[in-house]
């Protein structure tokens, strides 16, 4: 049984240039590639799965961040093809109606680049929004001039490491504000409305919460933790009248993006299983004994799932 990541999945546009993504037709033919190598596993069947501790052979579809992309272009794909998904939405999004940090981060990038962003950034940060020990790697990295690629993997770690969370939310707004269009119409076009995600729901979809503001879990305290699930969960029942399962998936993933006690508070809200981001088969062991960390592939691993090419590249 092997579960598959996807994020952005769309089509190339004119306004973002550098935006990375799986393009639609990609996307497709992953479809065809693991119903012919692997098949697909039925949502009765991979539930049912929980139950008996015994995995099923073939795929289950995840998509994360709650993107319009996953109701654009992913459901009409699925319904088309009689298949369904998993849809894990950010809900900090609806209350705000701002770009989370992580996706504004993706749009910046994607519209100018790694460099421009790059530049942008010298020119706003200043040594106090640095963490203290981070100050002298972001001053001594200030040489490269290597490719865009390089470029971006720099702003990220500056944006997610070298700057407090403060600093970093008073930064991306500077930088939305010069560099972005409207974000109440950019917040529109990117999420899911409320409405897309109960027909999706309805379809036969399931609706899994990705957290309210897509923090890396491990690095809030226990009740931070326990407020990012369970009123994103409140949330998510709420738009969808009850939602069927109760399904989690931790932002960014990986084992260090969450702990122990985030899988406790999860198994006290009653949460039937959550993804992380690990590759390889779901095993009868992680169903019987560790159904909040289950294991996932990124797209990426297999035929035809690989990001389109970046312009300047
Ligand atoms: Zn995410």
């Amino acid at each position: 049984m092997k579960a598959i990541m996807y994020h952005y999945v769309r089509e190339q546009s004119k306004d973002y240039p550098y935006f990375r993504f799986l393009h639609v037709d990609d996307f497709k033919k992953q479809l065809n590639f693991f119903e012919k190598e692997f098949g697909f596993v039925s949502k009765e069947n991979f539930i049912e799965s929980f139950t008996t501790g015994i995995p099923v052979n073939g795929v289950i579809l995840t998509f994360d961040d709650g993107l319009k992309d996953h109701y654009q272009f992913v459901f009409s794909e699925l319904q088309k093809r009689n298949l369904w998904g998993i849809f894990y939405v950010s809900t900090g999004n609806y209350q705000s109606k701002q770009l989370l940090g992580v996706h504004a981060t993706h749009l910046l990038l994607g519209k100018y680049g790694g460099k421009k962003i790059w530049e942008a950034l010298l020119e706003i940060i200043t040594d106090d929004m640095l963490i203290d020990k981070k100050v002298s790697s972001f001053r001594n990295n200030t040489y490269i001039t290597q490719s865009n690629d390089e470029y971006t993997t720099e702003v990220k770690k500056i944006l997610n490491y070298y700057i407090s969370y403060e600093a970093r939310e008073k930064v991306l707004a500077i930088l939305k504000e010069k560099l972005l269009e409207a974000e109440e119409k950019i917040v529109k076009d990117f999420y899911l409305s409320l409405d897309e995600i109960k027909e999706m729901q309805d379809s036969g979809m399931i609706i899994g919460s990705h957290s309210v503001d897509h923090s890396v879990m491990s690095k809030l305290s226990f009740q931070q933790q326990q407020y990012q699930i369970e009123t994103s969960f409140e949330f998510l029942e709420k738009i969808t009248k009850g939602l069927v399962y109760k399904t989690f998936c931790y932002p960014y993933g990986g084992f260090h993006s969450f702990t122990n006690e985030t899988e406790s508070i999860l198994t006290n809200n009653k949460c039937l299983f959550s993804f992380n981001v690990e590759p390889r088969d779901i095993s009868a062991d992680d169903l019987i004994n560790r159904k909040q960390a289950l294991p996932r592939y990124d797209c990426n691993m297999f035929e035809s799932g690989q990001v389109a090419d970046i312009a300047g590249e």
